[in-house]
C-alpha cells in the first residue's frame, strides 16, 4: 500500500513547481456516458504523450485522470531529459541481444527530440537549460571513457568525457572527480510541460477528465470492434474501442497486472531560497547535474535557487526530517549551502518493474499498458507516446522489441523488502567507494 499523501486528489503538491505555474480551474468529472476511439487511464506524462500523438494524427481520445493533469510523478519531477534508461546499456544487450538493444537505444534518443520539439512548438518556456553532466564521486575516468566510445561509435549517440579541470571550472566542490557531458540533453519546467500538453491535447478536440479514478475495466462485446471496452469511472464510464493504462506508481486497484507489478519507489526534491552570486557561482554550468550512484543525487539552478532531488526508498510514506536530509545531502556537496534555507521540498513515487524497464506492451487485443518509466520517464514516456500511437493506428511493431519486459509480479511485500535491501547494499557499496577515493589525493590538490 501508498502512504495516502500519494493517493491523487483534487489539489497539486505544494511543489516550487506549483508556484510557478497556472494550473486553472479543475477541469470537468466524468459524469455521462462517453464515446471515443481511445480511453487513455492516467493524464501523466506517458498518458498525456499518448493522446497527443493519436490526436495528432486524428483519432478521438479521451483521458481520466484520478487527480490532475501531472498531478503524479510527473508534474514534479527533477525535469532532466536526457537519452537512455534506467538500466545500464551493458544489461540492456545482456537481456535483450546487441541489435535490439540498439534499437532501444535510438528510441529513447527519439522522445528526447519529441519532447525537445514539443517544448519549441508549444512551451518554449519551459526549457531551463542545456546540457546534461554525469559526475562521479570516485575515480571513473576509464570507466567514462568505455561507455562514450560505446554510446558515440555503436549507438550514435554524443558523449564527451571532460577532463578535470572544465570539471572543477564547472562546479566548485571536491565532492566529484570525473564527468560524461551529454550535449543533446537539457532541463525543463515538467509541470508547466505537461500543462502545455494538455492544452494542446484539448485544441486538437480530446477531452480530460480529472477527478475522476477509473474503478474498473470491463470487455463489453468482443465481435463489437467499435466499442470493446469500458472503463467505469464513480459517475460515468467511456467506451472505446482501445484502451491506454499509463496510471504508474500510482496505481493501487484499477488494473491488477499493474498494481501486482509496479512496486512504487518514493524520492524527493527540495528548491532552496533564492541565491547570492558568490553561491550562485558554485554551480558555473547551465547544465543539470546529476552522480553515477546507483541510488544518485541530481541538481540545477532554477530561477537563481538550487533544485536538488535524491534518496530512494520503498517506503513511501515522505520522511518527517525531509528538508534536513536533503539540505545533509547538498552541504555534502557544497559546505557553502549551510546558510542557505530550503523554500519548498517534496516527495513523489516512481514506477519500477523488477527489471527496471519501462513495459510498452498490447496486453490483449485493443488493450495496451505503458508503465514503468522508473527515474528516467521524460524521455522514455514521449517515446511511449510514438511507439504506441504508431502500432493503434498504423499496425507499427516498433513496441515488440520491449518483449522482453512484461509485467511480472513484483514479488508484494516480500518482493518490497529485498528491493528495499538491494538499495541499502548499492548505498553502502558506493559509501565505500566514496570513502576508499577519500583516501587518495583529489585530483584538486
Ligand atoms: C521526485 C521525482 C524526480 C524525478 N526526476 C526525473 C528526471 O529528472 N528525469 C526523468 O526523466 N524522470 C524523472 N522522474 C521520473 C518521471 O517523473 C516518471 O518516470 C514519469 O513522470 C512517469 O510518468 P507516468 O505518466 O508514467 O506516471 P505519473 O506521472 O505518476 O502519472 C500517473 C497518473 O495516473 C493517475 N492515476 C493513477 N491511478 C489512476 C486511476 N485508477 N484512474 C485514473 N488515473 C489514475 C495518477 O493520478 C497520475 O496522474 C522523477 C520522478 C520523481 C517522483
Amino acid at each position: 500500500m501508498i502512504h495516502t499523501s500519494h493517493l491523487p486528489g483534487s489539489q497539486y503538491p505544494n511543489t516550487w513547481y506549483l508556484a510557478t505555474s497556472e494550473v486553472g480551474e479543475q477541469r470537468p468529472t466524468l459524469n455521462t456516458e462517453h464515446r471515443a476511439k481511445v480511453c487513455v487511464v492516467g493524464a501523466g506524462l506517458a498518458g498525456l504523450s499518448v493522446a497527443l500523438e493519436l490526436l495528432r494524427i486524428g483519432i478521438p481520445v479521451a483521458i481520466v485522470e484520478a487527480g490532475r493533469v501531472a498531478w503524479g510523478a510527473s508534474g514534479r519531477n527533477g525535469g532532466f531529459v536526457s537519452a537512455g534508461f534506467p538500466v545500464q546499456l551493458e544489461d540492456i544487450i545482456r537481456t535483450c541481444g546487441a541489435e535490439i538493444a540498439e534499437r532501444l537505444y535510438e528510441y529513447s534518443v527519439l522522445g528526447v527530440t519529441h519532447v525537445r520539439e514539443n517544448i519549441e512548438q508549444l512551451a518554449p518556456h519551459c526549457l531551463m537549460g542545456e546540457g546534461h553532466l554525469s559526475v562521479s564521486r570516485y575515480p571513473a575516468a576509464k570507466k567514462m571513457q568505455r561507455e562514450a566510445e560505446l554510446v558515440n561509435r555503436q549507438y550514435a549517440g554524443k558523449v564527451e568525457p571532460w577532463t578535470r579541470s572544465e570539471l572543477s571550472s564547472a562546479l566548485k566542490t571536491r565532492r566529484y572527480f570525473d564527468a560524461l557531458y551529454k550535449p543533446n540533453g537539457f532541463h525543463i519546467h515538467p509541470l508547466n510541460y505537461a500543462l502545455a500538453l494538455a492544452t494542446e491535447i484539448e485544441s486538437l478536440g480530446g477531452r480530460i477528465f480529472e477527478a475522476s479514478p477509473a474503478r474498473k475495466l470491463e470487455s463489453i462485446d468482443p465481435g463489437n470492434l467499435n466499442y470493446r471496452w469500458r472503463v467505469r469511472t464513480d459517475y460515468g464510464e467511456v467506451k472505446a474501442e482501445y484502451v491506454v493504462i499509463c496510471t504508474s506508481g500510482y496505481d493501487q486497484d484499477f488494473y491488477g497486472p499493474i498494481s501486482r507489478s509496479v512496486l512504487p519507489v518514493a524520492t524527493h526534491v527540495a528548491v532552496t531560497e533564492p541565491l547570492g552570486d558568490d553561491i550562485l557561482g558554485l554551480v558555473n554550468t547551465s547544465a543539470c547535474v546529476s552522480d553515477t550512484r546507483n541510488a544518485c543525487d541530481y541538481f540545477r539552478i532554477v530561477d537563481r535557487r538550487l533544485l536538488w532531488g535524491g534518496k530512494i526508498s520503498t517506503l513511501t510514506e515522505p520522511p518527517e526530517t525531509l528538508e534536513r536530509t536533503m539540505k545533509k545531502a547538498m552541504v555534502e556537496v557544497f559546505p557553502e549551502l549551510s546558510d542557505v534555507s530550503i523554500e519548498h521540498s517534496w516527495s513523489g513515487l516512481m514506477g519500477y518493474c523488477s527489471h527496471k524497464m519501462p513495459v510498452i506492451r498490447r496486453q490483449q487485443p485493443g488493450l495496451w499498458v505503458a508503465t514503468a518509466f522508473g527515474g528516467q520517464g521524460l524521455n522514455t514516456t514521449a517515446m511511449a507516446g510514438e511507439l504506441i500511437s504508431t502500432a493503434i493506428v498504423r499496425g507499427d511493431e516498433r513496441w515488440q522489441d520491449f518483449d522482453k519486459y512484461m509485467l511480472d509480479w513484483n514479488g508484494g511485500p516480500l518482493g518490497q523488502a529485498a528491493v528495499q535491501s538491494s538499495y541499502w547494499w548499492m548505498q553502502f557499496k558506493d559509501r565505500l567507494r566514496e570513502t576508499l577515493a577519500g583516501k587518495r589525493k583529489h585530483p584538486v590538490d
